[in-house]
């Protein structure tokens, strides 16, 4: 049994006595020449998945990766455990390249790290035709859609793979995918039919926090000095203010370096460098910092604003906490940040789903619900247990019993499934006579007016909380279409409670200066 081998494997080569469960589920599927997408959170074991079919199977496996700065480590680390791996990417020579393509064609690797603009050269092309392929693996699926936060267009262009190879498996890999992320990366590349394998995103290890925008710099600066020499990096919109910021820290004592993509690369990788040996503790950066950063050690991620959407947030949050012992992720969110990030969308042909999900990061950093919550349901992981140590479950939420309101709300959307903009249903519920209402037909429905006690207002922040919570989502590749979910029926048929905000509270809390 191929398995069976694998396991011998894991435990020769890597010394792990047995597959994490999710590990041997997908390796099963790579083995029996199935496609894959594996969705795990950092830190969850994504490389043994591909690393151990590539060591079982017959031939080379090729390891796609955007991070040419890993990929040498990565080889050598393979090395040193005895196994017989390479990469090819832009840092080697003409010379240097060929003698790698020679032994690979000759049999000798076993697993080939390329760069995706390798992957993409025709002169590659003609030598994946000569190579006996095992497996094709994607790292950083993400990057291959412009819905993720790390769009790279040379990833766009390996959908030719299944195509030219129909039988070689593909295994696509990503720490971080919203749904419609996951589904446009079977897409873009070829394998709508592929096995898709979910982790828990849950990392209950950080600490979740947010915070209205109000003193920010006086706030970070204490927060950090609070922590002694945690490490952490604070992430910031603009290159300015990853300057200003850095400046104002280090006149007060702390030693901070900055990074953004306007830097030149050897100054961007000497920052990064004092950070992962820790001779800076923060780096203020912008998203361009920290993708496949292995730092164990960051304790903290700050985010000074507001992140354009969840699944950008989800991903620099975790790259704390790494080592699994405790970490923080403080957000900042202000009308400010938002009104900024929705002027970038102004020109975008997507601009109503950008917006859709601008607003859905909004909606949680303002929430006073259970954030871990929030977000496993946003990544489509539907629960209704609070996690009990964010800073909501902490402090007080002041709810009331929505479980009525739930009902009509989400008897509408069954009703009109398929059918109900977001921006519609509290005219619905209210029992507004608006012309999108007639002509929709939607004032033909039973639960027409159901609603009349509340306002719109009242509803869309009722319906919001619906959303936020799981109970209702949003199908943003349609727009801004509603659906039930797996956690409705519970609503609908057995009078599951739904606590929800009070509707007439200040949202935005009182801005506090002490933490913890
Ligand atoms: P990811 O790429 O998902 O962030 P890695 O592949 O780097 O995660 O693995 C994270 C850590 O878990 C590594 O230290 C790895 O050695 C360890 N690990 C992976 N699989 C196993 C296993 N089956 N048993 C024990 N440790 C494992
Ligand atoms: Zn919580």
């Amino acid at each position: 049994m191929l398995i069976e081998s694998a396991k011998k494997t894991l435990k020769d080569i890597f010394g792990y006595s047995d597959f994490r469960p999710l590990q041997g589920k997908v390796i099963d599927a790579v083995l029996q020449g199935e496609d894959c997408l594996v969705l795990m959170p950092t830190g969850g074991g994504k490389s043994i998945c591909f690393q151990i079919p590539a060591l079982t199977l017959d031939g080379v496996a090729i390891v796609v990766s955007p991070l040419i700065a890993l990929m040498k480590d990565q080889v050598e680390a393979l090395k040193v455990n005895g196994v017989e791996a390479e990469f090819i990417n832009s840092t080697l020579n003409e010379e240097e390249q060929a003698a790698i393509i020679k032994k690979a064609v000759k049999g000798d690797i076993k697993m080939l790290y390329v760069s995706p603009e390798k992957m993409n050269s025709e002169s590659f092309y003609y030598t994946l035709l000569q190579l006996n392929i095992s497996l094709i693996a994607i790292d950083e699926a993400h990057c291959i859609s412009s819905w993720g936060h790390d769009f790279r267009p040379d990833y766009k262009r390996l959908g030719y793979l299944k195509k030219q190879f129909k039988d070689i498996p593909i295994m696509a890999l990503t720490a971080t995918a919203d749904p419609l992320t996951q589904k446009d990366i079977l897409v873009q590349l070829n394998i709508t039919g592929a096995n898709v394998f979910k982790d828990s995103f849950s990392r209950p290890n950080i600490y979740l926090e947010a915070r209205p925008a109000y003193k920010r710099k006086e706030v970070i600066l204490d927060f950090i000095q609070q922590r002694g020499r945690e490490s952490g990096i604070v992430y910031c919109l603009s290159k300015k203010n990853t300057e200003d910021l850095s400046r104002y820290l280090k006149a007060n004592g702390i030693s901070s370096g900055f990074y953004h993509a306007g830097m030149n690369s050897d100054v961007r990788d000497r920052i990064q460098n004092d950070f992962i040996n820790d001779r800076i503790k923060v780096v203020c950066a912008t998203i361009a910092f920290g993708m496949g950063i292995d730092k164990s050690n960051v304790r903290w991620v700050i985010h000074h604003n507001l992140p354009k959407n969840l699944e950008g947030y989800y991903q620099e949050i975790g790259r704390s906490g790494r080592d699994g012992m405790a970490a923080h992720a403080l957000l900042f969110y202000g009308q400010q940040d938002y009104s900024i990030l929705e002027s970038f969308n102004e020109e975008s042909e997507r601009k109503v789903i950008l917006n859709a999900r601008l607003e859905r990061m909004l909606l949680f950093a303002q929430s006073n619900h259970c954030r871990r919550r929030l977000l496993l349901n946003y990544f489509g992981e539907w629960t209704v247990d609070n996690c009990g140590q964010c800073d909501n479950c902490r402090g007080r939420q002041n709810l009331i019993n929505g479980t009525v309101m739930a009902q009509k709300a989400l008897s509408a959307v069954a009703r009109l499934s398929g059918k109900l903009p977001k921006s519609i249903l509290p005219q619905v519920l209210a029992g507004l006579r608006s012309p999108d209402v007639l002509a929709g037909g939607f004032h033909k429905i039973k639960t027409f007016g159901a609603g009349k006690e509340l306002s719109l207002v009242d509803w869309e922040n009722v319906i919001n909380q619906l959303i936020g919570l799981g109970y209702l989502k949003v199908d943003y590749e349609q727009g801004t279409i509603l659906a039930l979910t797996p956690l409705s029926n519970k609503v609908l048929f057995e009078r599951e409670e739904v606590m929800l905000h009070h509707l007439h509270q200040k949202i935005q809390r009182e801005p506090k200066i002490e933490i913890k």
